[in-house]
């Protein structure tokens, strides 16, 4: 979630699929302010209403937060996600007499990750099922639940809150992404939760935090502060522009269609680099001699 009480640890469960890839990163991220931006303030309002929609819909006390980014549109896509809630909740409900629900629940993944903490937006135990849904208002990039690392420490969250209470053997991983129509659901065996938190997990949570570990350019870099100035992208993009081209005057449509796909990321690169710069160039007169 990115709601407004979120305040992140370094290893947060939202940068989670960054730093198991790339653990050196939560270190050289401590280098560069966390900036905000309107899309992550659109998204915490969006979540702000959402969490209150679904606690009326439930008969609990919420009071209507006010934002400047309330709009018909977020007051459909977040009746969207309360729709999805209430049917999780009421087919939840149909074999389980003790459901407990759980809004904007803190949920600490500290026994894996130093300091690891997040905030389930809809946590529903019962039945031998644990599930954890996630609110995502973006709709830049849509997100697949399956083994998402992020949803998976918001499950080790949750189970570990439970787990003395509910004989719990399934966890349910669900992302609602109503703006991109996606409503991603995962299905997990809590011993292959436990088994990936304890081989997988640990031991990256264990490089991130003392810095340890190999960086590992892909497509986390983008949510990655370091991302300007991190050597290990511009490497790995240069690397990309070694193509072999073959000695005929022509490119082939095979050619061509490995070129569209190597140009996706590198042009991510180099407009991140440009961003960097220009910005510099406009706010501190940096001159850059090219
Ligand atoms: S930009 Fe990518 S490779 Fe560099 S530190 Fe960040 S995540 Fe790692």
């Amino acid at each position: 979630m990115s709601g407004s009480s979120n305040t992140h640890s370094i290893y947060s469960a939202s940068g989670a699929h960054r730093w198991t890839s790339c653990p050196p990163s939560a270190q050289l991220e401590q280098q560069f302010p966390n900036e905000t931006s309107v899309y992550a303030d659109e998204g915490t309002a969006a979540h702000d209403l959402a969490e209150h929609k679904l606690k009326r819909s439930l008969k609990m006390r919420s009071k209507k937060p006010i934002s400047k980014y309330d709009s018909d549109e977020m007051d459909e896509y977040t009746d969207l996600y309360v729709e999805f809630c209430l049917n999780l909740i009421n087919a939840a409900k149909e074999n389980c007499k003790d459901l407990q629900i759980l809004i904007e629940q803190k949920l600490d993944f500290s026994d894996y990750v130093p300091e690891g903490y997040g905030t389930g937006d809809l946590v529903v135990v019962g039945n031998g099922t644990l599930h954890v849904v996630d609110f995502k208002y973006g709709k830049g990039i849509v997100v697949s639940s399956e083994r998402n690392p992020q949803m998976m420490l918001y499950a080790l969250g949750a189970f570990s809150l439970f787990e003395m209470l509910y004989d719990i053997e399934t966890i349910t991983m669900v992302i609602v992404q109503p703006r991109v129509d996606n409503f991603s659901t995962y299905k997990m065996h809590v011993d292959e939760l436990l088994t990936w938190a304890k081989d997988e997990l640990k031991p990256k949570a264990h490089l991130a935090s003392t810095g340890g570990g190999e960086f590992c350019a892909g497509d986390h870099c983008r949510f990655c502060r370091a991302k300007n100035q991190c050597r290990a992208r511009a490497v790995k993009n240069l690397e990309l522009l070694k193509y072999e081209f073959a000695d005929a005057a022509l490119l082939s449509d095979d050619e061509i269609a490995d070129i569209i796909g190597l140009a996706e990321e590198i042009s991510k690169w180099a407009s991140d680099i440009y961003t960097y710069a220009t910005a510099l160039a406009i706010n501190e007169g940096r001159q850059w001699v090219v």
